[in-house]
């Protein structure tokens, strides 16, 4: 039986980063994860904002950052608003590939085809992982296991944050009208209770998705993928795959004696956007920390390791809250009043309403709309 001071079940982008910053934090780490290889074990848009990599300590190498491309967001009736903000559209597995590179400089032991299949409590106070091959002890385990996490099955955590069903093609040969802005398209008819998307890659490959509630997600997508004739015509399906996106909200018991769950396996995404890369990356790195220290200290209780919400709900846990409430807002519009909304709303209002910055700002001025302020403002403030 090996020992650790920090398992770490996972390994996406939370689980590298828990790994990597309980690495750096002198303790020993070990990374365990089921599939073949730690990159691409699950579909992704893979967009996001120039702060994940910062907040990931990695630099916008090519192999990273595929192209830089700004936003549009369209209303049911096509017209848009542009966000002039430079995001990245990414390659996640390099990406992963990277923090785990630091990882492992920083000293983790990392385990791949290495499923775990249990984790309990040893009688000694310590965390017990069981996985197809063998058996670890661990003073703290860290579960970034993804929405279905065996850690928190194994582990009586049987709260789950609403999912919502998402499905993506990757389309080679398209023709691409917008290749340099990744595009949104709200609307009950496009994509009830969710959104559809076209990231491009480069010039001629992009990601076509669609995440819906209430529908099956691929008679959607592929409604959706008709409305581009001219763009999609000529594509190709080259990778077409699905997965649940923890839209609902952080779970309240993500914090157990001698575990933390971080990532979508706690429902950290940003849910109006849907995004977890980088609330994911930023849930790994607090997690690891306070993980090894509470191991160095032998602490491994609850109490000791809530210091992970503390700090991780002064930021984030509060912009996951506040895009929840727009989420919980919008959800409930009609396609005209999202057409209204359009014309009101500017670039910095989307910021502010979809990644849960300033709500309030957003509430003031649709006070003066006469149908939004009953319908949205008030919900808002
Ligand atoms: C279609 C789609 C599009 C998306 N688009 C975007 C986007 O454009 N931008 C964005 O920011 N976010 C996007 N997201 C969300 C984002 O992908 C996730 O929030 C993020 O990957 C969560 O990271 P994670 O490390 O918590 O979990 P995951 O990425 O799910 O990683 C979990 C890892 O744990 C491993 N694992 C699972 N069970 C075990 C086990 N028993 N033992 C060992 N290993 C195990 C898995 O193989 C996997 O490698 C998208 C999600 C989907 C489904």
């Amino acid at each position: 039986m090996s020992f650790y001071d920090v398992i770490v079940v996972g390994g996406g982008p939370s689980g590298v980063s828990a790994a990597k910053s309980s690495a750096l934090n002198n303790s020993k780490v070990l990374l365990l994860e089921k599939c073949p290889t730690i990159m691409a074990n699950k579909p992704c848009g893979e967009a996001s904002s120039q702060e994940t990599l910062k907040t990931a300590g990695v630099k916008p190498t090519p192999q990273i950052v595929l192209r830089r491309a700004k936003a549009l967001v369209f209303a049911p009736n096509m017209n848009s608003i542009e966000i002039d903000q430079i995001g990245y559209a990414l390659n996640k597995s390099m990406l992963i590939q990277a923090i785990a590179e630091q990882a492992a400089e920083a000293g983790a032991h990392i385990k791949v085809r290495e499923e775990v299949k249990e984790v309990g409590k040893a009688s000694d106070g310590h965390m017990l992982v069981k996985t197809l091959h063998g058996e670890y002890k661990a003073k703290v385990v860290i579960g970034a296991d993804g929405y279905n996490s065996t850690v928190a099955k194994c582990l009586g955590i049987n709260e789950k944050s609403e999912p919502i069903p998402t499905v993506q093609y990757v389309m080679a040969n398209c023709d691409l009208e917008y290749p340099d802005y990744v595009r949104f398209y709200l609307g009950n008819e496009i994509a009830p209770g969710g959104y559809a998307w076209i990231f491009p890659k480069d010039d001629r490959i992009a990601e076509v998705g669609i995440g819906v509630r209430g529908g099956p997600a691929k008679f959607y997508l592929d409604k959706f993928v008709k409305l581009f004739e001219k763009e999609l015509k000529k594509a190709q399906i080259i990778d077409y795959r699905g997965a649940p996106v923890p839209i609902g909200g952080m779970i309240k018991q993500n914090v157990v004696d001698g575990a933390i769950l971080v990532g979508d396996a706690a429902g950290t995404v940003i849910p109006l956007t849907g995004a977890g890369i980088h609330s994911s990356i930023a849930a790994g790195l607090i997690a690891g920390e306070v993980a090894a220290k509470a191991s160095m200290e032998g602490n491994n209780s609850k109490h000791r390791l809530e210091e992970f919400n503390e700090r991780y709900n002064e930021h984030w846990g509060e912009r996951i809250k506040k895009s929840l409430k727009a989420m919980r807002s919008i959800e409930k519009l009609s396609d005209d009043d999202l057409n209204t909304l359009q014309k009101i709303l500017n670039a910095e209002d989307i910021l502010d309403l979809s990644n849960g910055f300033d709500l309030k700002k957003v509430a003031l001025k649709l006070l003066k709309h006469p149908i939004l302020a009953t319908k949205l403002a008030k919900a808002l403030l």
